[in-house]
């Protein structure tokens, strides 16, 4: 392959008909079906496919087969099948991943913004789904027909992309789920995974997601007396429920460190995972954070706050029931009291192991013998993507060189894509590279979203090289 001659097709590309194609899908209001019960009847998730469809179609890869799937009660999948060049000689095919669904506006917009109005600015394009996920779609497509017209060559390649990726990390992808049991047979053997709705710290370098923590969720309920009392007349004799739920989660963490008290939520911090953390230091992570003023990070150390938010468990309460608000409290002593808590686990540990020794610990000699309840859980486990193979660390290698002048770097990331977990069950043997075309400040779920333009066709460029590398790897 030229790889040359492959940037020079992919800066073209970019600059005339992929452009304009991603502003127009920009235009649809394809938020996902969780912000959007009357998704069907809208339709705008189904017009985002077809826009996209045609467009593919359109590029003219040879045998290409786009097929719209729409399992019943399931926000529909469009499925791309793209027979080998005759070059291949790898038997497994490519797996590229890819989202249509959108965020919400959520938020005001700057002025001459809105999120579904394209802007070309500055080497950006804003607006919603530009950078989250719509690109991916393009950057595969164009990858594979700039490949083909400077030498180089894939292996069978499928494209999925799902429009329910935005039902949020707590849901678990279940639509990519139904969808891939329903193509189990069609997909064949895959031998590289690439996703394509991640990213890095920076546009200056491909970044790999190299794991993800998993997360458990709970309500802990804590009765102590049949109804509510006065404070006064029952203080001091009626143990206090909030007082028992102060000490069972004294039981999960210690309060003066954060650190996770449970054995069943640690896992051992692989020795490459340290190495990546060093590498991907960089001082000052805490400050793209509004920390209010003298309030201190969890570390001083930056490696040491990486791998607190990649690989070390940690609990957040992110609810609370049967307490009223302060302005409205009286002098009362509550029945019971309801936290919702929201665990963060390393990628090496099995939620559902972690939730059983999470609910015997809460739930065995309970302070003043309180009834506990632990009710709706939500598992999650996180991944760690396997050991790069020789042709795929060459490639990469290739990429830092010649595309972005930068390194590859690793980056464990904190949840919010299950389908990795997902994926990495479904193809235990495959290669897997997960990135995207993200930064810090891309403004993902937020108002102003953008894409830089730049950094996207450079992507488009890494996907041809890796998916050529692949290709003849066997
Ligand atoms: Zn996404």
């Amino acid at each position: 392959m030229d790889v040359a001659g492959a940037r020079a097709e992919i800066a073209r590309a970019w600059n005339g008909d992929v452009l304009s194609s991603l502003a127009d899908l920009v235009r649809i209001p394809a938020v996902s079906a969780a912000y959007d019960p009357g998704w069907e009847s809208a339709g705008h998730l189904r017009a985002a496919v077809d826009h996209v469809r045609a467009w593919i179609e359109a590029q003219r890869l040879p045998g290409v087969q786009c097929e719209i799937l729409c399992l019943p009660g399931r926000s529909p999948l469009l499925y791309v099948d793209v027979p080998a060049t005759t070059g291949a000689t790898a038997t497994g095919s490519v797996l590229l991943y890819g989202h249509l669904d959108k965020q919400p506006a959520h938020g005001d917009w700057s002025a001459g913004l809105g999120p579904w109005l394209p802007v070309v600015r500055e080497g950006r394009l804003y607006g919603r789904g530009a950078v989250d996920d719509g690109y991916a779609a393009y950057a595969a497509t164009t990858a594979l027909t700039a490949l083909r017209a400077t030498g180089g060559d894939h292996a069978r390649t499928v494209l999925l992309l799902e429009t329910g990726e935005e039902t949020g990390e707590e849901s678990g992808s279940p639509d990519l789920a139904a969808y891939l049991d329903h193509l189990a047979d069609r997909l064949g053997d895959i031998t590289l995974v690439l996703c394509l709705d991640a990213g890095g710290r920076d546009h200056e370098r491909l970044w790999l997601t190299s794991s993800l923590r998993g997360a458990i969720m709970a309500t802990l309920t804590v009765r102590v007396s049949g109804s509510s009392l006065h404070s006064g007349i029952a203080g001091g004799i009626v143990p206090s429920s909030f007082r028992v739920m102060r000490q069972l989660l004294d039981r999960l963490e210690d309060s003066a460190t954060g650190r996770i008290a449970v054995p069943e939520f640690h896992a051992p911090i692989p020795a490459e995972r340290r190495a990546e953390a060093l590498a991907a230091r960089h001082p000052g992570i805490a400050a793209q954070f509004p920390l209010l003023p003298g309030v201190r990070p969890e570390a001083e150390d930056d490696v040491e706050l990486i791998l607190h938010n990649t690989w070390r468990p940690a609990l957040s309460v992110v609810g609370a029931a049967g307490l009223p608000d302060a302005a409205e409290a009286g002098a009362v002593l509550h029945a019971s009291t309801t936290l919702r808590l929201c665990f963060r686990i390393p990628p090496a540990v099995d939620a559902r192991a972690a939730y059983e020794a999470l609910v015997a610990v809460l739930t065995t000699d309970v302070p003043h013998g309180a009834h506990v309840d632990v009710t709706d859980p939500m598992l999650i486990n996180g991944w760690s993507a396997p050991a790069p193979a020789s042709w795929l660390s060459d490639a990469l290698g290739e990429v830092g060189d010649h595309i972005f002048g930068n390194p590859c770097a690793g980056i464990g990331i904190d949840g919010g894509i299950p389908f990795m977990e997902l994926l990495g069950r479904r193809c235990p043997d495959a290669q897997f590279v997960a990135t995207g075309a993200l930064g810090p400040d891309s403004n993902l779920h937020v108002p102003d979203e953008w894409l830089d333009l730049r950094f996207a066709g450079q992507l488009t460029a890494a996907i041809a090289l890796i998916v050529n590398a692949h290709a003849t790897a066997d």
